[in-house]
């Protein structure tokens, strides 16, 4: 008898159970509108033309060696991090009131944030419903009593604020309330500026704690400073205490690199050591430090003029494509005649399209139709091409009309 015969087998992850389906269908037409990552034309994730030149020179420089980096990572990356997310002009920089730590790109991020909170007293935290799931796992690993906040109106299929006010004006003072500073994952439904402005209001009048997950910054409006617009609205023109995770999967490509970047501001500078050291040890117990090459990758893009406007050209061109899938996905449910309102597609934001189908229609597309999407109904708009769009969407004009 060994000591481990009856441990149990956890539950499959959504998203890697699709992705394993999708891999053993047979069918030659499947597609898999399930896993989130960028995908160009071809259906390749490509690395981008910025980080592949900055590689071949990092390959040529001896006096890049492999030694640890310090717990919380490079600091000319954790600079030029700070200045991105909160913009070069940023009060909260000037006063020294920010604080800036490398950490494994957004999961990670959010993990050691997360646990930097509920040491310091922060027990209940608020996710979006609905989220993404990893932010439920974190919270309740780490101990937090996780409530949920009203994001999408399933009628109206867009942002349902007045739940959201009303969720967040009942929440307990002290809840962590994580917020997608842009292109919200699932729903692509992102508040408009007057809508943060009143979300900002609650949470200042309630004494919550605002937690930015910045997961997508340039995917939302092509545009990186107006993506970070929430995020500097409340920490330099409203002066709130926050935390940003803030991940370069997306838009650097870097998926597998693990690199990310942690911002703190506080309403003081001398909390700035005390938020150091204790993430220090956070660190120092779960990894110890991070990895060193993709942090050199985006401090060099970020740090040169030139390679800086070429990242942002290929962000643009990353966003233009999720633009042109979306608007050619609407088109052609139009002229099909699929009956709904399918306005959302084009006016929701980010990667992730949130369609409105449910379950069962989900698992006729998947069993009938070999299209792999999420039970909810949300699919990664990059996965559709043109070789493959008429399939989509004859497939989704079947299930709707039978
Ligand atoms: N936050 C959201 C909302 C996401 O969708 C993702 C990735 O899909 C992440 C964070 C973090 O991903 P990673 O850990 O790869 O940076």
């Amino acid at each position: 008898m060994g000591r481990f015969d009856s441990i149990s087998t956890d539950p499959p992850i959504d998203v890697f159970h699709l992705t394993e389906l999708f891999e053993n269908d047979g069918n030659p037409s499947k597609v898999n509108l399930g896993v989130g990552v960028f995908q160009d034309e071809n259906g390749k994730t490509p690395t981008l033309p910025v980080v592949r030149s900055v590689e071949q020179s990092m390959a040529q420089d001896l006096t890049l060696d492999k030694n640890y980096l310090k717990s919380v990572g490079l600091d000319s990356f954790c600079q030029a991090c700070l200045k991105l997310v909160l913009g070069e002009q940023s009060s909260s920089i000037i006063e020294n009131r920010a604080c800036s730590i490398q950490g494994l790109s957004g999961t990670g991020c959010l993990t050691i944030g997360l646990e930097f909170l509920y040491r310091n007293g922060y027990k209940i935290g608020y996710i979006s419903s609905p989220t993404w799931s990893n932010h439920l796992s974190i919270m309740q690993a780490i101990g937090f009593d996780v409530k949920r906040y009203r994001y999408w109106n399933k009628e109206k299929l867009n942002l349902d604020i007045d739940g959201l006010l009303q969720d967040l004006q009942d929440a307990p003072e002290n809840s962590v309330i994580l917020l997608h500073a842009c292109a919200h994952n699932p729903t692509g439904c992102d508040p408009t500026r007057e809508q943060w402005q009143q979300i900002s209001d609650v949470i200042k009048q309630r004494k919550l704690f605002p937690f930015f997950d910045f997961a997508y910054q340039g995917f939302s409006t092509g545009d990186l400073d107006q993506d970070a617009w929430p995020i500097r609205y409340f920490a330099d023109h409203q002066k709130h205490e926050l935390l940003v995770a803030q991940s370069f999967s997306k838009n650097f490509s870097l998926y597998n690199e693990r690199v990310g970047h942690l911002t703190g501001v506080f309403s003081s500078r001398d909390i700035i050591p005390k938020f150091r050291s204790q993430l220090t040890t956070i660190i120092r117990r779960i990894y110890s430090n991070p990895p060193a090459h993709g942090a050199h990758i985006v401090a060099t893009i970020l740090c040169n003029p030139t390679l800086y406007s070429e990242w942002k050209n290929n962000v643009r061109t990353m966003f233009e494509r999720i633009q042109s899938m979306r608007q050619l996905f609407y088109t052609k449910l139009k002229q099909l005649g699929t009956p709904g309102n399918w306005d959302h597609i084009i006016t929701q934001h980010g990667m992730i399209a949130f369609t409105g189908l449910n379950p069962r229609q989900c698992q006729t597309l998947l069993q009938q139709h070999h299209i792999y999407l999420m039970s909810d109904g949300r699919i990664n708009i990059c996965a559709i091409t043109q070789k493959n769009i008429d399939q989509i969407s004859k497939s989704f004009y079947e299930v709707i009309t039978t």
